[in-house]
């Protein structure tokens, strides 16, 4: 009825191989199809699934002759392993193997590890934040942090000096505990941390009083950073092997400085360059100015040209932030803005109706008729006779 494979064939052995020979076949082809070393691979898994089939048959004694006998039909009737695949009971042997082939730490159907697997330790995040200036500038910065140490009372062994230690007798001094659990491919072994002394092995009379008797303390630890010019808002620095202590010799973690930059009361920062918004006043922007803007690097002299509208941008080359890592800087950015005035006395406000008398005047006997009609005040920039009015402008504002 079934076309299952011979379970000769399977292992891949004579017919009349004999326990050592199919013990060795065994191990070779559970070693080659273990689902921990095939992961979610199905056919791995069925072939898996059959070679234990064979093997538990042909180890068998009585299950193997009534094999020979009459074929599947023989240890499925008996009740053997074709169907269900269920238990291992009675199956002397799979257990050794396993503890054979995965017991040094290979970890079988559970990935925990034992005690005696270097670890890393952990990784330690440090908020810094910083001035504009000193993002743009670089700083040597002291940082502090809280990280684990070997406690400095018992060096790390747990007990108060002085005090005796026992053989943990849970786990007989070895510091792990193996559980075995049955699941679909038999027993698996699974090897974890004693919990009654925690993987040392040793329990005590009295535990050290500074680190209550886990061997490590957390210390507060400071260390001096360089942070180099050009950094932004969000950017990382890694200290490597300055975080928390490794396991089992394992090295220490990391530390991951997150670095913070406040925001400036003149700048406002893109890339490199920055954006300084200039508020200027009329008369400036008309008439041109020389005023004092800040930098990064203190206040320089900036000229604004007679004539300068609202909204139009100057670079100031090289002003900017230093590239990170790299050469030169970006630069800063001067935007104009034009101040309107909305408090200005009698004699300001006669200035500029005056101004924009002049202004209007010359334009009124031609555009008077086609144009506007309800008399506001024509401001499109049209150049007249502006001498006069800005001389009076000066008088008033200055
Ligand atoms: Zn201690
Ligand atoms: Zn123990």
């Amino acid at each position: 009825m079934s076309n299952k494979s011979d379970y000769y064939e399977l292992l891949g052995v004579e017919r009349n191989a004999d326990e050592a020979q199919l013990k060795s076949a065994y191990r070779k082809l559970a070693m080659k199809y273990h689902p921990d070393r095939n992961p979610d691979d199905k056919e791995a898994e069925a072939k898996f699934k059959e070679i234990n089939e064979a093997y538990e048959v042909l180890s068998d004694a009585e299950k193997r002759r009534l094999y020979d006998q009459f074929g599947h039909a023989g240890v499925n009737q008996n009740g053997g392993a074709g169907a269900g695949f269920g238990g291992f009971e009675g199956f002397g042997g799979f257990e050794d193997i396993i503890n054979e082939m995965f017991g040094g730490g290979f970890g079988f159907g559970s990935s925990s590890r034992g005690r005696n697997s270097a670890r890393k330790g952990k990784d330690i995040r440090v908020d810094l934040t910083l001035e504009f200036e000193e993002a743009a500038f670089g700083k040597k910065q002291t940082i502090e942090y809280l990280r684990t140490e070997d406690c400095d009372v018992c060096h790390g062994a747990g007990n108060e000096p002085g005090t005796d230690t026992h053989k943990c007798s849970a786990c007989n001094g070895t510091g792990e505990i193996r559980y075995s659990q049955r699941s679909l491919f038999g027993e698996s072994i699974s090897v974890k941390p004693c919990p009654t002394c925690k993987g040392k092995g040793e329990t005590f009379d009295q535990a050290c009083h500074q680190c209550k008797g886990h061997g490590i303390i957390k210390k507060r630890f400071s260390k001096e950073i360089d942070i180099p010019a050009g950094v932004f808002h969000g950017a990382q620095m890694q200290l490597r092997g300055e975080g928390d202590l490794g396991q089992n010799g394992g090295p220490r973690g990391d530390v991951i400085i997150v670095l913070r930059v406040k925001p400036h009361k003149h700048f406002t920062r893109d890339g490199n360059d920055i954006y300084y918004d200039l508020w200027i006043t009329y008369p400036q922007a008309v008439l041109g100015a020389e005023v004092m803007v800040p930098t990064l690097d203190g206040k320089a002299k900036f000229t604004i040209p007679e004539g300068t509208p609202s909204g139009k941008q100057f670079k100031l080359k090289g002003k900017g932030i230093p590239v990170l890592n790299g050469y030169g800087r970006g630069d800063q950015y001067v935007k104009i803005n034009v101040e309107i005035p909305t408090k200005l006395n009698k004699k300001q406000k006669e200035a500029l109706m005056q101004f924009d008398i002049e202004l209007t005047g010359i334009k009124t006997s031609t555009a008077d008729s086609e144009e506007d009609t309800n008399s506001k005040p024509n401001t499109k920039g049209k150049k007249g006779n502006d001498k006069k009015f800005f001389d009076k402008l000066k008088d008033n504002f200055s």
